[in-house]
């Protein structure tokens, strides 16, 4: 038996369907992304299962327990929200030990989590301060400990850290990774960005639209996309999608290479990043000959001007093959 479990779990807006007929489930320690492009219901979903959205149908087992009309304090879970949801008139103490404060816990119980997840989150000195005297980064960790001090079985978290800068969110993608670990929370995170979801899950469910795309590790994504969309929304910069007669032939960019007895391309753009050269460039010979804005990642630095010729080729078994008409994936490696 599975610790979460969503079964069929459908959400309609005025005869609008935002989430249609989702189904997954979570085991006990796992780290879970809910991953999608913006409107595509991971909010709404997670909503759902936290007990802030009523379903228009489907079910929420947590465990043995169906949780579907549960309130949300019965459900013996938290929330962090991207907003962080603090409350501006308490402390940073008092922000954390609200939640144990209306389920009166025992008060040395409450001191001991207290103690436990300031450590946890590094928040020590900045206990008696108001959320207003901290930054984001700072209030997202609050955030974080007044989660970990409910000890929840189930944690669930909306872009908690889209609100934070480059390096911070770097930093807590780390310690949020190594913290869910340690404590051994089950964690539903919500997030747009496939690198986060990428880096940090266990296990990855992709929503297009309301519904599941696919659901695995973050390797079987990559190496497996089960459709074109899967296939341009995992990757950076996104896999090439060439069509070819009845299919659409998939290469990712850092699997072509420049070989003398490749295609025949000629370059539209060479962009330097850094530890890559990202090269756009029109095929001209061959048997995808018409195929326009193939992007190539080489290692290092490559000094290609527009408008030269060059000879990309990929090995076949790096080679995706999906169908036109579906977008769904056929074959390949
Ligand atoms: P995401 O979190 O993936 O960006 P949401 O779950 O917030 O997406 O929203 C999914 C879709 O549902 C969007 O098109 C949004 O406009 C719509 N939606 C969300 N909440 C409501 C609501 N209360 N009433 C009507 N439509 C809503
Ligand atoms: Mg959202």
């Amino acid at each position: 038996m599975s610790f979460l479990k969503v079964s069929n779990l459908t959400k309609e807006y005025a005869n609008h369907c935002v989430v249609n007929d989702i189904s997954f489930s979570i085991e006990q320690g796992e780290f879970i992304s809910l991953l999608g492009p913006s409107g595509c219901g991971k909010s709404t979903t997670l909503n759902m299962i936290a007990g802030l959205e009523s379903p228009s149908g489907g079910e929420i087992h947590l465990g043995t327990n169906n949780i579907t009309h549960l309130p949300p304090g019965k459900r013996g879970l938290s929330m962090v929200f991207q907003s962080y949801a603090l409350f501006p008139h308490l402390t940073v103490k008092e922000n954390i030990l609200f939640g144990l404060k209306a389920r009166r816990v025992d008060k040395q119980e409450q001191i001991k989590r207290l103690k436990h997840a300031i450590e946890l989150v590094g928040l020590g000195e900045h206990i008696h301060k108001k959320p207003s005297q901290l930054s984001g980064g700072q209030c997202q960790r609050v955030a974080l400990a007044r989660s970990i001090a409910s000890q929840a079985p189930l944690c669930l978290m909306d872009e908690p850290l889209s609100n934070l800068d480059t390096k911070l969110r770097n930093e807590m993608r780390n310690e949020l990774r190594q913290l869910q670990k340690s404590l051994g929370l089950t964690l539903v995170y919500v997030t747009h960005d496939q690198i986060e979801a990428m880096s940090m899950a266990d296990k990855i469910i992709l929503l297009n639209q309301g519904q599941v795309e696919q659901q695995g590790t973050p390797e079987s994504f990559y190496q497996q996309p089960e459709s074109t969309f899967v296939a341009r929304f995992i990757g950076h910069p996104p896999m090439n999608l060439i069509p070819h007669g009845e299919h659409v032939i998939g290469i990712r960019p850092e699997h072509i290479e420049l070989n003398s007895a490749g295609h025949a391309a000629t370059i539209n753009s060479c962009d330097y990043q850094g530890a890559t050269t990202v090269i756009n460039a029109d095929i001209v010979s061959g048997p995808y000959q018409g195929a326009k804005d193939i992007q190539l990642s080489l290692m290092g630095k490559h000094h290609l001007s527009t408008g030269a010729l060059l000879n990309i080729l990929w090995p076949e078994q790096e080679q995706h093959l999906f169908s036109k008409t579906t977008g769904k994936r056929l074959a390949g490696v």
